[in-house]
């Protein structure tokens, strides 16, 4: 995260992004398994790999966008898909 985070938000350069990875936070797990792309019981490994297989040259690259959708809008309870970024892409897996 702490290297995401020197890329992302400071603009440090690197070699390359291969192994900044997408940090396993309960907001991001939670908009990766309503988009359907991680079973509902994944592993941190599971999103983690995930992510490599999606953006395998900066698989971190997905990291602040779901944390914001998960904290803004795709909430544990009732979660706001009408106004979501996602909501045409979304199978909205949402488990009751
Ligand atoms: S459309 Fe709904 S379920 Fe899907 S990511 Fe957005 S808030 Fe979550």
């Amino acid at each position: 995260m702490a290297a995401n985070i020197l890329v992302r938000e400071f603009k440090i350069p690197m070699q390359d992004r291969i192994c900044i990875d997408i940090s396993p936070d309960v907001q991001v797990k939670r908009v990766f398994k309503r988009l359907g792309l991680i079973s509902k019981n994944a592993s941190n490994d599971e999103l983690i790999y995930c992510a490599r297989e999606l953006h395998p040259e900066y698989p971190g690259i997905f990291d602040f966008s779901a944390w914001e959708i998960g904290r803004e809008w795709c909430r544990p309870y009732n979660p706001d898909c009408n106004n979501c970024y996602l909501k045409q892409f979304c199978p909205r897996i949402i488990e009751k």
